[in-house]
């Protein structure tokens, strides 16, 4: 058959570099939760654009701020100041509790932004000599596609063929506080990390990790940067995935679902003494802080608030891990997660039951081979997560 689909999927093959392995799915519209393709068919999202529509496809209120900005003033460059801004900026820092803000656009610009910070704040403030500054990160982590995010990376997959890698990097195993204390020398700026790891399989430290952490930085005058791309804005049940051990991180890292689902946005938030090592002329980019993101991102932002998403994602996760854990099949290895951040575990490859999915008008998507991803949008009503559980169910006892 050569429905409309097929040609779009042919069309984007032939033309378009492979870099990605897309389920057969074209989709053409989608509102809330649901997804549709040009045929008709009807498509629950349980990936949310790897959390980045957190708000749903389309919120209304995201929309009509698009809209209204976009008859306004959608860019300016840095050169020139604009009236969205400063109202963005003042609520970033309202939400994370810090005194500054620096805009971008991509997470993998702000992982950048962040360690450009790290760096410069060692030598600037730290007094590390010039050259020799430390950043630690972890096993399994995912901070992007650039240069430095690769550098960063343990999948020698994300690697291959792109080296010379930067320096300056050490990995520990996610989660191993012996080996974290092991690797600080005088030398360390800071260790990044996802307080859960997202595209590594929905990975949980061990209880205490992120605390004892932030405490071992503390005495060795080391940052602490939270990678809160994916996790953060209320994805695991909590404004910022920090919060699950109480620790308020020295910079948060944040992107995806604060452009809405609509607009792309990231930023690092901290405070005078971090942020302050940028000086006029030290870093920046054309779009970064743009009044079309900012004016998203601040209706984004509120949305999150007003509809108490973080508390939903709590409630609701739990109901669904409770649900998916009430499935008893040998294939699946362990359900976990936070919020409605959820991996499940399989003894074998997830891929054949992401389809199988598919089939039953679920969208999900495998990662690390044997991990299926379940996380909707978090607006999902309980009716809309029975339906998917049904599903999920369905295609689990058959
Ligand atoms: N950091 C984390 C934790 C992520 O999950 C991602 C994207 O999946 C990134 C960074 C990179 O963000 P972007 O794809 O917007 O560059």
């Amino acid at each position: 058959k050569t429905s409309e689909s097929s040609k779009l999927i042919e069309q984007t093959e032939k033309y378009g570099a492979r870099n990605y392995n897309p389920l057969p799915i074209v989709v053409s519209e989608a509102e809330g939760v649901w997804i549709h393709d040009p045929e008709g068919n009807r498509y629950m999202d349980m990936l949310s654009a790897y959390s980045a529509v957190n708000q749903g496809h389309r919120h209304p209120r995201i929309i009509q701020a698009l809209k209204d900005q976009a008859d306004r003033v959608t860019l300016t460059s840095r050169a020139f100041h604009n009236d969205q801004l400063g109202p963005w900026y003042e609520k970033i820092c309202q939400i994370t509790g810090k005194e500054k803000a620096l805009p971008m656009n991509t997470g993998a610009e702000a992982v950048e932004t962040a360690f450009k910070a790290a760096r410069r704040w060692a030598y600037d403030v730290k007094g590390v000599e010039a050259g020799k500054a430390e950043v630690i990160a972890c096993t399994g982590n995912f901070h992007g596609r650039t240069m430095l995010a690769v550098s960063l990376s343990s999948e020698e997959e994300y690697k291959r063929g792109f080296g010379p890698m930067l320096p300056g990097i050490k990995l520990i195993p996610f989660g191993d506080i012996k080996a974290l204390e092991e690797a600080i020398t005088p030398n360390t700026a800071a260790f990044l990390f996802e307080p859960i790891q997202g595209e590594a399989g929905i990975n949980i430290p061990p209880d205490g990790f992120m605390k004892e952490a932030y405490e071992l930085c503390k005495k060795n005058n080391v940052l602490y940067i939270a990678d809160e791309i994916q996790v953060g804005l209320g994805r695991t049940g909590k404004m910022f995935a920090c919060e699950w051990e109480n620790v308020v991180p020295d910079i948060y890292i944040l992107g995806k679902a604060l452009g809405g689902g609509v607009f792309p946005i990231s930023c690092i938030a901290a405070n005078h003494d971090i942020l302050d090592v940028f000086n006029p002329g030290s870093h920046g980019s054309t779009f970064g802080g743009n009044p079309l993101a900012c004016a998203v991102s601040c209706e984004a932002l509120d949305v999150i608030v007003d509809e108490r998403l973080a508390d939903r994602s709590l409630q609701l996760g739990d109901y669904f891990r409770e649900e998916l854990g009430k499935i008893v099949n040998p294939i699946i290895k362990e359900v976990r997660g936070k919020g409605l951040f959820i991996g499940m575990e399989l003894h074998g490859e997830a891929r054949p039951y992401c389809e199988r999915l598919q089939k039953e008008g679920l969208l999900c998507k495998e990662t690390h081979d044997t991990v299926i991803r379940f996380a909707p949008p978090l607006i999902i009503s309980k009716e809309d997560l029975d339906w998917a559980i049904d599903k999920i169910k369905h295609v689990f006892s058959s």
